[in-house]
């Protein structure tokens, strides 16, 4: 299946951007065939990629992110990224985690430091006797180092506004840049709202010597508890045309949510025009979402 550093690396030659997509492992029992109806939606639009989410604590369902990178890989023929975070992980852990994504034939990882589990520190783990000791995997430069050195094709994170914890622009792209030389060879950005932030941190991250490409990840805002949930959960920065748009349509969800869609479609052709390397769309497991980003990209000509 394809590596992903090629298919942005082939992309760039003919000066073509590549659109992918984020999938979540849907909940419940029925989560394999959930998502495969759902990646059926999404592989008609053709994406370059798809990308699926990982989630260590809470609800999630990790055990199915390789299982349905894989299905998606096998029965639709597009190439996955299966996302693993190393927060809380452990040398075992690791081991399992690599020997499923190789069992399951998942090439590309997104290789993310996820959040700390309740009592841990940036260094420190926590067990269940409430012993502390040091963690293997300190940030997600080290997964990288790791997944790179066992043969994976391995992407990051990066944080156009910077990382919700990290208080220095510098910083944040030293920390972009450390993971680039631990072997990532794409990245994906968190979402944001406000193109000229992503305009400005792609000049920064250049300077500094980051070479690999860097995806922007537009997520559309469909109504106001998710925009706040959002914004105080990365702390992306709010355009006063998205407030507008809110105070609009507050008393009109479905409008609201039409507003929000359009709003990322602007948003992925303004970076389009702004020759970027990649679009990546959080699709909420939403495939009109999908679709909307689509049309508009290949109505304006630049896909
Ligand atoms: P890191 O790059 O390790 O950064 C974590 C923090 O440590 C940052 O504040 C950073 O500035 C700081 N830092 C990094 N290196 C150093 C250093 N050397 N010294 C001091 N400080 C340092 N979460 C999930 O649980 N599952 C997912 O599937 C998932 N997918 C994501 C996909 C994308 C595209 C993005 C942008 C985020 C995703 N996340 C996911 C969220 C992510 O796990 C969190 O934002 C997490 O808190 C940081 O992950 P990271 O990989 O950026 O960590």
């Amino acid at each position: 299946m394809r590596n992903v550093a090629r298919i942005y690396s082939s992309a760039a030659q003919v000066a073509k951007k590549p659109i992918s997509f984020e999938v979540f492992p849907p909940k419940g029992d029925l989560t394999h065939e959930v998502a495969r109806e759902m990646a059926g939606h999404l592989a008609e639009l053709h994406p370059d990629f798809i990308s699926v989410t990982y989630s260590a604590g809470g609800g999630g369902n990790k055990q199915a992110t390789a299982a349905i990178a894989s299905m998606i890989q096998d029965d639709f023929a597009v190439p996955t990224v299966a996302h693993l975070t190393c927060a809380g992980m452990d040398e075992a852990a690791y081991e399992r985690a690599v020997s499923e994504l190789q069992a399951f034939g998942v090439h590309n990882v997104l290789a993310l430091r996820g959040d700390l589990p309740q009592g841990e520190t940036d260094t420190q783990a926590v067990h269940q006797d409430g012993e502390m000791s040091a963690r293997p995997f300190l940030y997600a430069r080290d997964l990288t180092q790791r997944l790179v050195a066992d043969g994976f094709c391995v992407g990051g994170a990066a944080y156009p506004e910077g990382h919700v914890t990290c208080f220095d622009d510098a910083a944040n792209i030293c920390h972009l840049k450390q993971k680039q030389d631990a072997g990532a060879s794409f990245f994906i950005t968190q979402l944001f709202f406000d193109n000229e932030c992503f305009y400005r941190f792609r000049e920064a991250a250049l300077k500094a010597g980051v070479s690999a490409p860097l995806a922007c990840g537009i997520m559309p805002f469909l109504s106001k508890a998710q925009i706040q949930r959002m914004v105080f959960m990365c702390g992306a920065s709010l355009p006063a045309p998205i407030i507008k748009l809110l105070a609009r349509w507050e008393s009109d969800p479905e409008s609201l949510r039409q507003a929000g869609i359009e709003y990322a479609c602007n948003q992925l052709v303004d970076l389009a025009n702004h020759g970027v390397d990649g679009l990546h769309v959080y699709t909420m497991n939403q495939p009109d979402i999908a679709r909307a980003a689509c049309s508009a990209l290949r109505e304006s000509g630049l896909v």
